[in-house]
């Protein structure tokens, strides 16, 4: 099937790619021939995939995830696994084992994460496509950080089978691109109903963007503009919103109350999952084989020691605290109340309005090292995550420049509405250029 093949030997400088493919195979179809680049997380047959930890190095998956799977038979070249934090946690993929990858906009920066390869490989023209996934921001953010398009997509719309989990109930995989036309041919491909993955819809996507806004009621949450987001950053947002009123849409002040607990919310529930997803990395199942000499828990205890780094240890120590015996309660079962919150907020300022504008990140990217301390870089992540946590889809797409750097503009919209967010998106994209 795959007969042809596209040479790929891009002048990596940003370290964007972890493995690069220098011969993919592609084949005849809607994406023929187009170079796409995959997130390490997502398991490609025959080609390495780490998750950027030293603890998969050399492992070799035997079967593609099922977007993967798709995008081959839509033709797509896979020429290349990207850089990311470590198993998704980071915002910045300064947490990968092999390196950061840097800002294509400006090398002294992050590129934002944790699919910050994905974004640079798209924002510096080594391909025109690439895969992320996204449990709190990870598509989003390095989309804004480097000035691309990307799409978080409703929880079920694309199959998560073969993705690496790190917080299942709250990932997917999404596309990103250079444009909201590549992001949605991305998008074609990737949605619809997976038997492997029993949390899927049968919800295909075969919408061609339309630049419309016209009637479309956008809600501005106060908490989006608020304490914590840089000014600046707010104002292009602004300015960005004008455009769209411009464009025939009514915007509404809203807020969302349950933003003060989002951020708590969503970090007692990713570390939770967290520590179960990754108890398979234990010397036996996965990772480097453990010393059967020793006893089983000082093997395992080795094995974890010397594979994993210390944002995913933390995490994982966190996720067993919470959900021990005696404070499961206090934390796991508080957080989902919490969820359950930011839901319902959601749905009530969706029986008001269409779609929900603001800023995607609070801040332009990041310096290199300047979130060193992990819970002010959880904080960035407040305008992210109420997306996941409430499963709606949300889409990044560039709105202009603070500081000379890029500044996303965040849409969120209705479950299953992912074709009015790309359709917001899509316009103010073709206004503005
Ligand atoms: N920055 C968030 C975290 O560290 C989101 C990561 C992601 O979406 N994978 O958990």
């Amino acid at each position: 099937m795959e007969s042809q093949k596209l040479t790929f030997e891009p002048d990596d400088r940003y370290n964007a790619f972890l493995t690069i493919c220098k011969k993919a195979p592609y084949s005849n179809g809607k994406l023929s021939g187009i170079a796409v680049a995959v997130k390490d997380n997502i398991s490609t047959k025959g080609i390495e995939t780490t998750c950027a930890s030293k603890i998969l190095k050399g492992y070799i998956p035997p079967y593609d995830a099922h977007a993967v799977e798709l995008l081959r038979k839509a033709g797509a070249a896979i020429v290349g696994k990207t850089n990311m934090d470590e198993f998704g946690m980071g915002t910045t993929t300064e947490n990968s084992a092999f390196g950061p990858t840097l800002n294509p906009c400006d090398t002294g920066r992050v590129p934002g994460g944790s699919s910050g390869g994905s974004a640079a490989a798209v924002a510096s023209n080594m391909v025109q496509m690439a895969l992320g996934t996204d449990t709190g921001g990870s598509i989003r953010c390095p989309a804004a950080f480097c000035g691309i398009v990307g799409l978080k997509p409703t929880y079920g719309r694309v199959s998560r089978y073969g993705l690496i989990a790190y917080a299942n109930s709250l990932e997917q995989i999404g596309p990103m691109g250079r444009t909201v036309n590549d992001v949605s041919a991305l998008m074609q491909v990737i949605a619809g109903k997976d038997r492997h993955d029993s949390t899927t819809y049968d919800r295909p996507y075969t919408h061609t963007p339309v630049a419309d806004v016209k009637e479309l009621k956008i809600g501005i949450p106060e908490e989006y503009f608020g304490e914590g987001v840089d000014p600046k950053v707010a104002g292009v947002v602004k300015t960005a919103i004008g455009r769209l009123e411009e464009l025939g849409a009514t915007t509404v002040p809203c807020s969302i109350p349950s933003m003060k607990f989002a951020l708590a919310a969503y970090y007692v529930t990713c570390t939770c999952e967290a520590s179960s997803n990754l108890a398979r990395f234990d010397g036996v199942r996965y990772g480097p084989a453990a010393d059967t000499k020793k006893s089983w828990h000082e093997a395992y205890k080795e094995v974890r020691r010397a594979g994993f780094g210390t944002e995913v240890r933390r995490r994982i120590m966190l996720g067993t605290f919470a959900l021990s015996s005696g404070y499961y309660g206090k934390y796991y079962a508080k957080a989902q109340v919490a969820r359950e919150n930011v839901k319902a907020d959601f749905k009530r300022l969706f029986s008001e309005v269409d779609l929900i504008a603001g800023p995607t990140m609070p801040t332009i990217a990041f310096r290199l090292k300047e979130k060193s301390d992990p819970l002010s870089m959880y904080l960035s992540d407040i305008l992210t995550v109420p997306a996941n946590l409430a499963g709606i889809p949300a889409i990044s797409v560039p709105c202009g420049k603070s500081d000379g750097m890029p500044v996303g503009l965040q849409i969120m919209g209705r479950p299953f509405e992912d074709e009015c967010v790309i359709d917001a998106a899509f316009a103010y994209e073709q206004a503005v250029n």
